[in-house]
């Protein structure tokens, strides 16, 4: 298939270890479209050999990179940023590619990866330490922050640029190094960035990318002493794998997870823009992100015509292969994906439910489905407490906010959330009651690089973005300066 690159040479059959390429060379994991089924390539299958060159070298190159200035780290980390924007087209067309998502919101990951490296290009150098008046008269309290040193990260799919960026920015800004494993369904974007990133002058060997068996190479990661974090983003079940696993080597640990965010609708909304928002929230990559909106509740004032204007502007928007014009809905990532949203479906319908738009798969097949609405949806449907991580928008319909409190923070998960309400009191009321690591107030978007990323409870551990992004890659060393 011919992407239409200005640069071929960014779908590279190749991946960077150690400071080396190593060529697919024809064989390899096969990687697909999704819309299609097309091959579009494949890269190396590579394993435990080379996952532990990749640390060792990354130990040696990680010494050097420390040792920088903060504005020399900084410069290129700025470079890179420049680079994935020159390039943002051609990585756009990278990730519909083997990604699926329509191009305009490909390129819109593209400049939110992005993003990242321009902040934490920033924020390298401000990792101020502090001085503490002392406990002593002759002594001194100096606290610096150091980087952990190697750092492997491992990522999944439905972001196949900006989970990466968002990792890999505050690492290298700290002063890190780092081996990554990105989904082996999503493995082209991964290489490109590292292409780019050698370009921005990243020092060979601080940066590898490892595709192959996912649990081979977790393994390698997990067990090596020399690893001292791991960041992982996707489901709780490998999160949590993986968290026993480092435990032996009391790594530390960034884990974002899954989610169930609530998105709630009071009577004293502004209606549309909470239509607006829960399109955005609800229906972004297909429903197909950690912070989707699962479970929407809606006062029982304004429930029947909420229902009916969402399901008004969502049957306005086209589905079709990410690379034609105007596409909101593209395909799903798999069969696998399909068959959780129909279970997810015909769950809440064998229980009562209603379907109100939608509800199958779609008339193009393959991996395609219909955005769908539920009316009618209660707590004991499957949608109410598991990650559908599809279209599917469930109904729930609740009369007061200490209920729907209530309801909303009955989850093991604590990432995303959302309300609407014109009401201040209760928007501090519902903002501090929600037990979540985020809460949009009237609007379904709230993913930046300048905001703290994360989530509580089964959701994960630690922050992506903001300043404290960058200290989640460094360590504080206290320094007690005597005989003064
Ligand atoms: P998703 O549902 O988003 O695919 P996963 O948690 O299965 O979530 O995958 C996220 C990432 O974790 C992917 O890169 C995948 O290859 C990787 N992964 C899956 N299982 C393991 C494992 N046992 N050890 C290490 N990585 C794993």
């Amino acid at each position: 298939m011919d992407l239409g690159l200005k640069n071929r040479d960014l779908l590279r059959q190749a991946a960077p270890v150690g400071g080396r390429w190593i060529e697919a060379d024809g064989g390899g994991i096969e990687v697909t479209n999704p819309a299609t089924g097309e091959a579009l390539g494949f890269v190396p299958n590579l394993g435990a050999a080379e996952t532990t060159q990749a640390i060792d070298a990354a130990q040696v190159a990680q010494k050097a990179w420390a040792a920088r200035t903060a504005k020399d780290r900084s410069t290129v980390l700025r470079r890179w940023f420049d680079l994935m924007m020159a390039n943002q087209d051609d990585l756009g067309r990278i990730l519909t590619a083997e990604q699926g998502k329509p191009l305009a919101e490909a390129k819109g990951e593209v400049t939110y990866g992005a993003s990242f490296i321009e902040w934490f290009a920033e924020e390298a150098r401000r990792a101020y330490g502090e001085i503490t008046p002392g406990h002593a008269p002759d002594k001194r309290i100096l606290s610096v922050k150091q980087p952990i040193g190697v750092v492997a990260a491992i990522t999944p799919w439905n972001f196949p640029n900006a989970m990466i960026a968002r990792k890999a920015a505050p690492a290298f800004a700290a002063g890190c190094a780092m081996v990554l494993k990105p989904s082996e369904l999503t493995p082209f974007s991964a290489i490109a960035m590292a292409i780019l990133a050698e370009e921005a002058g990243l020092p060979s060997g601080l940066f590898s990318v490892i595709t192959g068996d996912a649990a081979t190479i977790g393994k390698v990661m997990t067990d090596s002493p020399s690893v001292r974090k791991l960041t992982f983003t996707g489901s709780t079940g490998v999160g949590a794998k993986l968290y026993a696993q480092c435990a032996p080597t009391i790594k530390k640990l960034g884990l974002e997870l899954g989610g169930n965010a609530p998105f709630i609708v009071f009577d004293d909304a502004d209606l549309d823009a909470a239509v607006e928002g829960a399109v955005i929230a609800k229906f972004r990559n297909n429903g197909q992100t950690c912070v989707c909106a699962n479970r929407i509740y809606v006062q029982a004032g304004v429930y029947d015509a909420f229902a009916q204007k969402l399901a008004t502007k969502v049957a306005t928007l086209p589905t079709g292969n990410g690379f034609d014009e105007g596409i909101v809905f593209g395909p799903m990532i798999n069969t696998a994906a399909i068959a959780k949203v129909s279970d997810h479906i015909a769950d809440a319908t064998a229980k009562g439910a209603t379907v109100t738009l939608g509800g199958k798969t779609h008339e193009m097949g393959g991996t395609f489905f219909e955005p769908t609405i539920l009316t009618g949806v209660s707590e004991d449907m499957a949608v109410a407490t598991e990650e559908t991580f599809g279209p599917v928008a469930p109904l729930f319909k609740f009369e007061t906010e200490a209920e729907v409190v209530n309801a909303a923070n009955d989850t093991e998960f604590g990432l995303a959330s959302y309300f609407y309400s014109t009401n201040h009191a209760r928007v501090w009321r519902v903002s501090e009651g929600l037990d979540y690591g985020m809460v949009g107030v009237n609007t379904g978007l709230i993913s930046t690089a300048e905001a703290p990323f994360g989530g509580v409870k089964a959701s994960g551990l630690g922050r992506e973005g903001s300043r404290h992004g960058l200290d989640d890659f460094m360590e504080i060393k206290y320094i007690c300066m005597g005989g003064i």
